[in-house]
């Protein structure tokens, strides 16, 4: 499994001036504070996968 996915995420999602999410606003007109749901779940994937390679690869 690739982090592209994840790495995808946390470009476009970025903070907007205002507190919002740019990314979710981008993609689907929302108004979403950020960090997003989206972005939670970028850093929890790549924070397991980095506890995953600490382990020596048990996921
Ligand atoms: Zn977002």
């Amino acid at each position: 499994m690739s982090n592209e996915a994840e790495r995808r995420v946390l470009v476009v999602h970025l903070p907007g001036g205002d507190g919002l999410c740019i990314g979710c606003r981008a993609w689907w007109s929302r108004l979403t504070p950020y960090p997003c749901w989206q972005v939670d779940w970028a850093i929890s994937r790549q924070a397991r996968s980095l506890t995953a390679a600490v382990l020596g690869g048990r996921a």
